[in-house]
């Protein structure tokens, strides 16, 4: 930040500082965070079909906290998540299931 304050990332806004320009970054407060992160999702995740795909990081943690005062991201933002990567997989699933030549043709066009 402008003010020499260090923080995860540009998009965590103000509330998770780790460091300074002085102090360099503090290893408590890192660890701190990670807690705190591991904390809040512990009980919502341990049971949630995404966990290997979620995306959810400190930017949504820190986001809600900067809003609301909350550690624990809203749920809709969860829901959110897991219909994302149910369209992504239900996309997979059917691409697969394509003849072979529709496979070959998105093969040949595809970006890379
Ligand atoms: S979507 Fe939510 S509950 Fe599922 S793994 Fe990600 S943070 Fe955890």
């Amino acid at each position: 930040m402008p003010d020499g304050s260090f923080h995860p990332c540009e998009r965590t806004g103000n509330v998770m500082p780790i460091g300074d320009v002085k102090a360099g970054i503090v290893p408590a407060r890192v660890g701190r965070l990670q807690r705190e992160f591991h904390d809040a999702l512990t009980d919502r995740c341990r049971d949630c079909w995404a966990l290997r795909l979620c995306g959810l990081c400190f930017a949504a943690q820190a986001s809600c906290s900067d809003r609301t005062g909350a550690k624990v991201p809203p749920s809709a933002l969860c829901e959110a998540l897991c219909r994302t990567q149910e369209r992504a997989l239900t996309l997979v699933v059917r691409t697969l299931a394509l003849p072979d030549e529709r496979r070959a043709w998105l093969e040949a066009t595809k970006v890379s």
